[in-house]
């Protein structure tokens, strides 16, 4: 089988991993790929981007089936290009990827199919969004409905930065068209979880559940970011609240999609808030998280190309998913600085000459230059490893102490909190 693979990022470079150690897989194309991907066995980095160009490429060199990392090209309708052209694609169409797209889409349709969420109100004014400001508990949850690459979500704990926010959003247009819509909603507590599943237009099964770290620094501190961590399974999500979620929101979520007709075969990642009310859904994700996908599969047995092939055949059972015993640890290395301006072209060769015990190195953006892998974006690699009790912390702690590179930092307390 020869496989498309469309991003650039250390998830991507997972399941360029993970794909190629299918028997079963000759070849995969990744579009555009890294410094890492192009270092893979079977892997070779596409320098395509354009929807029409990659799909002429499926086309001309019988691809069997295309992936998709980021939200950006299943927004633009790469799903829907691609099926008219009889490729296989594994995503939502345009008519699906609103419930990524569009928060209030989303939201209305948890409201119809009974799905457990945080109240919410959905603005299209900025002075009757103001005026509902005068009624709130504070804090407040204030949303860009359109995509805002995750910047688009704003904690408020009085009227002043409230409103604020929403003149930045509706009338300024920080995110232009995405952020004229807004969805006000209610401040929920507890332990966030990512519950990554495949949809295969018939039913829903769960890969894994994971926690990621979002803010920069040690103990959930300084501005969000990508992610800098994550640990799978989430300690959290088990019993009851695991219970909760299969019943209230996942086939809740599976009723809805059918009784929409917004059947497809794909990713669909929940975001979960947990307390002791059980879970809630905050939010749909259409494709796989980053860096939850890095532990899911890190964890995963078996064959994941036979895996997609049958959640695209719409043949996917819950026994098909094995999963290593045992806990998964992500630990992204980033660049100093990062969220903020950080420095470019760093060295991370060192990290690829090596062979650590028990621990993968994947790369984010980065491009080769004479034997050399030179990072191009803020996160830089994902170290991941898997074992039992401290086995992944000292796993990850020794690759540190082994490759020290001063331009790079990372969070050690991931999986501790
Ligand atoms: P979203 O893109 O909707 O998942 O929001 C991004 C992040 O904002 C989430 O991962 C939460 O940390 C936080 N968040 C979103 N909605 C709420 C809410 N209703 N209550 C508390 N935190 C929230």
């Amino acid at each position: 089988m020869r496989i498309l693979l469309i991003g650039n990022g250390a998830r991507e470079h997972a399941l360029a991993k993970k794909l190629a150690e299918s028997a079963r897989v000759e070849k995969i194309y990744v579009a555009p790929g890294n410094g890492g991907t192009a270092r893979e066995p079977k892997c070779e980095n596409l320098a395509v981007e354009s929807q029409k160009d990659l799909l002429t490429f499926a086309r001309e060199q019988g691809i069997s089936f295309t992936v998709v990392g980021p939200e950006a090209p299943l927004m633009e309708g790469i799903v829907d290009a691609f099926q008219e052209e009889g490729l296989f694609i594994l995503g939502p169409h345009r008519a699906a990827a609103a419930l990524e797209g569009s928060k209030s889409f989303a939201k209305d349709f948890m409201i119809r199919h009974g799905i457990k969420t945080a109240a919410y109100q959905v603005f299209h004014d900025a002075a009757q969004a103001k005026a509902h400001l005068q009624h709130v508990t504070f804090p407040v949850v204030i949303k860009a409905d359109g995509l805002a690459q995750g910047k688009g979500v704003e904690i408020v704990d009085s009227r002043e930065t409230g409103e604020a926010v929403l003149d930045s959003f509706m009338v300024e247009g920080r995110f232009q068209d995405a952020s004229r819509t807004v969805v006000i909603e209610e401040y929920l507590t507890g332990k966030e979880a990512s519950i990554i599943t495949l949809y295969d237009g018939e039913g829903i099964v769960v890969l894994n559940s994971s926690m990621d770290h979002k803010k920069v620094f040690e103990g959930e501190t300084g501005p969000n970011t990508g992610g800098m961590g994550s640990l799978t399974p989430n300690p959290y999500f088990h019993g009851s609240l695991a219970e909760d979620f299969q019943k209230n929101i996942l086939e809740k979520t599976l009723a809805g999609l059918q009784a929409e007709g917004l059947q497809f075969k794909g990713v669909i990642f929940f975001g979960l808030m947990m307390n002791e009310k059980g879970a809630y859904l905050l939010e749909y994700n259409l494709r796989f998280g980053d860096p939850e996908t890095q532990g899911i599969l890190e964890l995963l047995e078996g064959d994941l190309c036979t895996i997609f092939e049958k959640t695209l055949k719409g043949e996917l059972k819950a026994t098909d998913i094995r999963v290593k015993p045992g806990k998964a640890l992500a630990v992204v290395l980033a660049a100093k600085g990062y969220p903020g301006s950080y420095k470019k072209d760093i060295d991370i060769t060192a990290y690829f000459t090596r062979k650590f015990s028990q621990v993968s190195v994947l790369a984010y953006a980065s491009h080769g230059q004479d034997e050399r892998i030179l990072s191009s974006s803020g996160r830089v690699l994902t170290l991941v490893t898997h074992g039992e009790g401290e086995a992944p912390f000292t796993q990850i702690e020794k690759v540190l102490h082994e490759v020290v590179n001063p331009d790079l930092f990372s969070r050690r307390d991931i999986g501790r909190i």
